[in-house]
């Protein structure tokens, strides 16, 4: 129970237990509660393991990030954050888009082309993958997006409007931190009439790296098992002055 936006909001049932978060109905009309876990997972699920305190720096970030959005005009769910872990969103359809932009190149565009890590695009490229863990997020296009029936032309261009300029508010934010943005992954849901942001910008969802030497500041640290992945949470939470 909570009093949140002059109210006193209940968590009701659970709807959805995802790999990094719970999602809760609650007692008032439009608003679930989101509950970050400090559980972490890769490669579609074959790797597990816990990254100890994970929930509370992703919780906060994320809502920090969706305050400075919202200041520069992308509507997100952010509505109010309740504790250390949770936070009120607006109730959202998700788009089962992934909607990746990249500044440079790393990962599986890198694998993909044979283009080595860290090398900068001549422009921020955008990439989506369907939401779908038994086929493993394939890759498609607009066109594919449009023919099944996940969005329309406009809401693909709505979306990709709205990435792109999520990538230049948060290059620019981060780069004062001494971060660089190197590529991150949004969704997007239906509210009302209108697409917002939603789920979450994390270092689970971003690939973050030390403007000067490179260091990596992100889940690739659990991914590719270097070491010190707390640490690296850490880092960025302090960096963003949280
Ligand atoms: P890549 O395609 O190179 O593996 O990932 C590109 C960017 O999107 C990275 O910042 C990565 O963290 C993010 N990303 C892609 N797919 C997922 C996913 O299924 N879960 C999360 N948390 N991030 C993803």
């Amino acid at each position: 129970m909570w009093d949140a936006m002059g109210v006193i909001m209940k968590k009701l049932d659970m709807l959805y237990e995802g790999k990094a978060k719970k999602v809760f109905k609650t007692d008032v009309e439009d608003v679930y509660v989101v509950d970050y876990k400090d559980d972490a997972t890769a490669f579609n699920g074959l790797k597990k393991g816990t990254i100890v305190g994970k929930g509370v720096i992703n919780n906060r970030m994320s809502n920090h990030l969706f305050q400075v959005l919202e200041k520069e005009g992308v509507p997100t769910h952010f509505i109010e954050e309740l504790s250390e872990r949770e936070t009120a969103v607006k109730k959202v359809e998700i788009i089962p888009l992934e909607v990746i932009i990249r500044n440079f190149s790393a990962g599986s565009f890198a694998k993909k082309l044979g283009i080595e890590e860290g090398r900068k695009l001549l422009i921020p490229t955008l990439e989506f993958s369907y939401k779908d863990d038994d086929l493993g997020d394939p890759m498609i296009n607009d066109y594919y997006a449009i023919a099944i029936g996940v969005a329309t032309r406009e809401e693909i261009e709505r979306i990709s409007e709205m990435a792109f300029k999520v990538n230049e508010v948060l290059k620019k934010y981060f780069a004062e931190c001494g971060i660089e943005l190197v590529d991150f992954k949004i969704e997007f849901g239906r509210h009302k009439d209108e697409i917002i942001l939603a789920d979450e910008i994390s270092p689970d969802t971003c690939r973050l790296w030390d403007i000067n030497t490179h260091e990596k500041l992100d889940k690739d640290r659990f991914r590719r098992d270097l070491g010190n992945v707390e640490g690296a949470y850490n880092e960025v939470f302090k960096r963003l002055g949280l």
